[in-house]
C-alpha cells in the first residue's frame, strides 16, 4: 500500500470524501514529507503548518456534518508565491515586496479552498517570475528532486520541486512564456499552459498581462486536469477571462487519440537539442503513434523568432507592470539618510534596492523597447512577426487536430551552469514561448528518464480551449510511457 503522500489528488479526494481517510491525517502525512524533503531541495518560502491543521480539521468536521467539501477535499497544494492570498504574506521572490501581505485572494485560489484544498505554503519562484530556473529568487535556489546538484526549471520551480519531491500532489504556478511547462519538464511532472483566458488572472502578479495564465503542476495527467477543471471558467473580476463554459475534462480522457492528427514541427532543430533530449523527443513521437495517432510534419517557420519576439513583448509589458512598486504603495521603502531627499529619489533607490538584476534587466530592456524612437523598431517589428507566427499555426491546425515538439531544448542543467548568460537561459524557452505569444494551450507530459536519470519531456499544444483533447493525447503518452514520478535525490549522501 502506498504512503499517504504518494497518493494521487483523485485518491486522497476519493479517501477523503468516503471518510475512509481524514483530512487531517493526509495534511500531518504532507507536512512530514515535507520536512523530510524540504531541506535537500528547498521548495517553499513558507509553510503554513498551523493553518493548514485547521483547514483539515475543519473539512473532517463538514464531512462529519455530511457536508462535501468538494472535489479537492483534504489535497494539500502548494501555490507559487504570486497568487495573492488574503492575510498572507506575498514576496514574488522579491525583496521589493517584503513586508507586503495580500489583502484579498486570488480568484484560483478562491476556487481552489471552495473545492476542499489545503493550502501547504508559498513555494520559491524565479524574481517576479523572470526566469527559467527559479535561480533569480531573492531568497533561495531550489534544487532539483531528481538530481540535487540541478535546477528544478523555472520560474515556478518551487510548486514544481513539491510536487515532484513528494511534499504534495498539486501545486500550482504562472506560466507566461514556458513557467510551468518548462519546470514541470526538467522536473518530471505534468504542466499545462491553459488557453490564455481559461484561467482568470483575478489575483496573479502581473508579469506580461497579455501571456500570463495560471496553470497546475501534478505527478499525473488526470490529476493535471482535475487541477484545471477546479480553477477555470469564467470571471467578472477580470475581463480578460473568457466566458465559455468549461468542458468536463476526465469525461473523455481515457478515450486515447486513434485517428487524432499529430503535427510535428518540422522547422525544430533537432540539432539544436542536447543528445538526451533529442532521444526523449523522437521516444515521445514513438509513444504518441504507438497510441494510434497519424504523425504528420506541419511547417511553423516562425518558430526561430519565437524567444526573440517573446523577450521583446514580455519585457515591454513587464515594464509597465511593474511601475508600480515604487517604494510607496507596496512592501519595501528605501530608507537611510540621504537616499531620497524628494519624490523621485525615493521611486529610485527603492526599485534601486528592491529589484534583483534579472530584474532590473528586463525592466530596461523593456522601457527601451517601448521608447519613442524605438518603438516601431522593436515592439511593433514583434507584434508583425507575431501575427504571422499565429497565421502559420492556425494552417498547421488545419493539417493537424495537436501540434508537439520537445518542451525543452535540454534537460535539468547544473544550479550555476547558465546563471551568467541570460542568453543561454532565454533559449530555454524556446519551444514554449509560441503558444504563450498566441494563446494556444500546452501541456508538457514526462516520457522517461535520459541516460543521466534525468526526466525527458513532450510539449503538446491544442487549438485554442480544445484542453479536452490536449488532456487525452497527454493521458495516452503517460500510459505509453507508463511513467512514475519517483525521484532519486541523488547527491543527498554528497550534500
Ligand atoms: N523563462 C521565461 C522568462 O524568463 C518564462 C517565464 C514565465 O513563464 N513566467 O520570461
Amino acid at each position: 500500500m502506498s504512503e499517504l503522500w504518494e497518493l494521487s489528488v483523485e485518491d486522497v479526494a476519493r479517501r477523503v470524501r468516503s471518510r475512509e481517510v481524514p483530512a487531517a491525517e493526509v495534511t500531518e502525512a504532507a507536512l512530514a514529507r515535507t520536512a523530510q524533503v524540504e531541506p535537500l531541495i528547498s521548495a517553499y518560502l513558507e509553510i503554513f503548518t498551523e493553518e493548514a491543521r485547521q483547514r483539515a480539521g475543519g473539512i473532517d468536521r463538514r464531512i462529519a456534518a455530511g457536508e462535501d467539501p468538494g472535489p479537492l477535499a483534504g489535497v494539500p497544494v502548494a501555490l507559487k508565491d504570486n497568487l495573492n492570498v488574503a492575510g498572507h504574506r506575498l514576496t514574488c521572490a522579491s525583496r521589493i515586496l517584503e513586508g507586503y501581505v495580500a489583502p484579498y485572494t486570488a480568484t484560483a485560489v478562491e476556487r481552489l479552498l471552495a473545492a476542499g484544498a489545503v493550502i501547504l505554503g508559498r513555494a520559491n519562484m524565479d524574481e517576479f517570475a523572470m526566469g527559467s530556473s527559479c535561480e533569480n529568487s531573492a531568497f533561495q535556489t531550489t534544487r532539483n528532486p531528481w538530481d540535487l546538484s540541478k535546477v528544478p526549471g523555472g520560474s515556478s520551480g518551487g510548486p514544481a520541486a513539491a510536487v515532484a519531491g513528494g511534499s504534495v500532489p498539486l501545486g500550482f504556478g504562472s506560466d507566461t512564456g514556458g513557467s510551468v511547462r518548462q519546470p514541470a519538464a526538467l522536473s518530471g511532472i505534468v504542466g499545462l499552459k491553459p488557453t490564455y483566458g481559461r484561467v482568470s488572472r483575478y489575483g496573479l502578479v502581473a508579469f506580461a498581462s497579455s501571456t500570463d495564465q495560471i496553470g497546475p503542476l501534478a505527478r499525473n495527467v488526470r490529476d493535471a486536469a482535475l487541477g484545471l477543471q477546479v480553477i477555470a471558467g469564467p470571471d467578472p473580476r477580470d475581463a480578460t477571462c473568457s466566458d465559455r463554459p468549461v468542458e468536463d475534462y476526465l469525461a473523455r480522457i481515457e478515450e486515447g487519440i486513434s485517428g487524432l492528427k499529430v503535427g510535428v514541427i518540422r522547422d525544430i532543430d533537432v540539432a539544436g537539442l542536447s543528445l538526451a533530449s533529442a532521444r526523449g523527443w523522437r521516444e515521445g513521437l514513438g509513444f504518441l503513434e504507438r497510441a494510434g495517432a497519424e504523425i504528420v510534419e506541419v511547417s511553423v517557420p516562425s518558430l526561430d523568432a519565437a524567444v526573440a519576439m517573446y523577450y521583446v513583448i514580455a519585457t515591454s509589458e513587464a515594464s509597465a507592470n511593474l511601475a508600480r512598486f515604487d517604494g510607496v504603495r507596496y512592501g519595501r521603502r528605501a530608507s537611510g539618510k540621504g537616499r531620497a531627499d524628494n519624490l523621485a529619489d525615493l521611486y529610485v533607490a527603492s526599485r534601486s534596492e528592491g529589484f534583483g538584476p534579472e530584474v532590473k534587466r528586463r525592466i530596461m530592456l523593456g522601457t527601451f523597447a517601448l521608447s519613442s524612437g524605438y518603438y516601431e523598431a522593436y515592439y511593433g517589428r514583434a507584434r508583425g512577426v507575431l501575427e504571422r507566427m499565429r497565421r502559420e499555426l492556425d494552417a498547421a491546425f488545419e493539417q493537424a487536430d495537436l501540434l508537439v515538439t520537445p518542451t525543452s531544448p535540454t534537460s535539468a542543467f547544473g544550479i550555476g551552469e547558465k546563471a551568467d548568460d541570460p542568453l543561454a537561459m532565454y533559449l530555454s524557452d524556446i519551444f514554449t514561448t509560441p503558444a504563450s505569444l498566441t494563446g494556444l494551450p500546452a501541456f508538457a507530459v514526462p516520457t522517461g528518464l535520459d541516460d543521466d536519470g534525468l526526466p525527458q519531456s513532450l510539449q503538446i499544444m491544442g487549438r485554442m480551449f480544445d484542453e479536452a483533447t490536449v488532456f487525452r493525447a497527454c493521458r495516452a503518452v503517460e500510459r505509453e510511457a507508463a511513467w512514475r514520478v519517483a525521484p532519486t535525490f541523488r547527491g543527498v549522501e554528497a550534500g
